[in-house]
């Protein structure tokens, strides 16, 4: 399916961009960053994004790479999926991160997309993600065009599942994000960003731009885990995801954080991991707690071609033989 007109704005610079965002942010028809364009371009041809402007952020060069600062380690929003997934630095010092990294879709993908828009990536739903003539022919659905939910019908939330692989192993490691526009820079944490609503499920303004990702310097030498379920092993989007991030000190668990993805309109931390690793639990006791609760913390819905009882499991599965394999290796 063909693109609807639109006119390409390139930007060179980060208070170009901005400025530019800022007034063609005035227009009658949406402006939409592109990054990467893996995810953006594909929904332009199935009709869900018609934008009047796209601004292009490629030659943004302000916003690409890995770099070290007192704070931790900073990633620029534009920086691709590759580099992270082949930083040295990241994977010494958060393997979680570049585990999930390097999950997503395929090489050549990676070699496009960006960190940026693995963060601000939108929902997916079986109803969601197809042409606009499949669509039309369902009557279209509370997310894009239309006034009912196909997944919860009665209900006037949308629970279109967020699908990003990096974003749990992020949650995990305490991220912050920095988002940029003419009134100046706001740093919030990472898990502040998402809404939970499936059809509004970032908190980021149409004049805004996400320009760089914190990672501090207290989840630096985490152990970390990444599991996925996924249709196609060789390139696809998860249906369900969990990252594991681990401190231990002298043989004793210190720090376990549980994030899922895929479930759930929002990528989540699991809570109550504190008082299981407290409690002088073993291994496997801490493995088995820690799977149901991240089976608990999963609301998967109709939204994808697998079911929710499966994807659900597969999240405790997945949840228990991460832990087991992270605390058996830091032994
Ligand atoms: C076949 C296929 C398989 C895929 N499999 C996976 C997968 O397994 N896991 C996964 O996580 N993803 C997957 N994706 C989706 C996508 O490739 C990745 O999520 C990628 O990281 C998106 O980054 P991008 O730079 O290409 O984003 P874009 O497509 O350019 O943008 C995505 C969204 O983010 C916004 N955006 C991007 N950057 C910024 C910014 N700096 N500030 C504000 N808004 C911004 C855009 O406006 C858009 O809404 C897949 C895509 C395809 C086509
Ligand atoms: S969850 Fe409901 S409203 Fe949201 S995309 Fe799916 S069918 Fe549409």
């Amino acid at each position: 399916m063909p693109f609807s007109e639109f006119q390409l704005l390139r930007p060179r610079g980060l208070s170009e961009a901005i400025a530019v965002l800022d007034s063609a942010d005035k227009s009658v028809r949406a402006t939409r960053v592109l990054a990467g364009g893996t995810d953006l371009l594909p929904s332009m041809r199935q009709k869900l994004f018609e934008p009047e402007y796209v601004l292009d952020l490629r030659l943004v060069h302000e916003l690409k790479g890995v770099r070290e600062t007192e704070e931790g380690i900073e990633i620029g929003a534009l920086t691709t999926l590759r580099e992270i997934e082949h930083s040295q630095i990241l994977r010494e010092f958060y393997p979680v991160l570049t585990e999930a990294a390097r999950t997503v879709a395929s090489p050549v993908i990676r070699n496009m997309g960006t960190i940026g828009g693995n963060i601000c990536l939108d929902t997916r739903c079986l109803w969601y993600n197809q042409s606009l003539a499949w669509r039309k022919s369902c009557g279209f659905c509370i997310k894009k065009d239309g006034d009912l939910c196909h997944v919860a019908p009665g209900g006037s939330k949308c629970w279109a599942a967020f699908s990003g692989d990096t974003p749990p192993a992020l949650l995990c490691l305490n991220a912050e994000i920095e988002i940029a526009s003419s009134s100046g820079t706001r740093r919030i944490t990472l898990r502040d960003f998402y809404t939970g609503i499936g059809d509004n499920y970032r908190k980021l303004q149409p004049n805004e731009l996400l320009t760089r990702i914190i990672l501090p310097r207290n989840t630096a030498g985490y152990s970390g885990a990444y599991r996925k379920l996924r249709i196609r092993g060789s390139i696809d989007y998860p249906l369900a995801g969990i990252a594991v991030a681990c401190q231990r000190s002298n043989g004793c668990v210190k720090d376990l954080r549980i994030g899922i993805t895929a479930v759930n309109p929002a990528p989540m931390l699991v809570q109550g991991t504190d008082s299981m690793i407290r409690n002088g639990s073993s291994p496997e006791q801490v493995a088995e707690a820690a799977a149901d609760l991240a089976a608990r913390t999963a609301k998967p819905l109709t939204t994808s071609a697998l079911t929710p009882e499966y994807r659900r499991e597969m999240i405790r599965v997945f949840t228990r033989r991460a832990v087991s394999a992270l605390l058996a290796a830091d032994n």
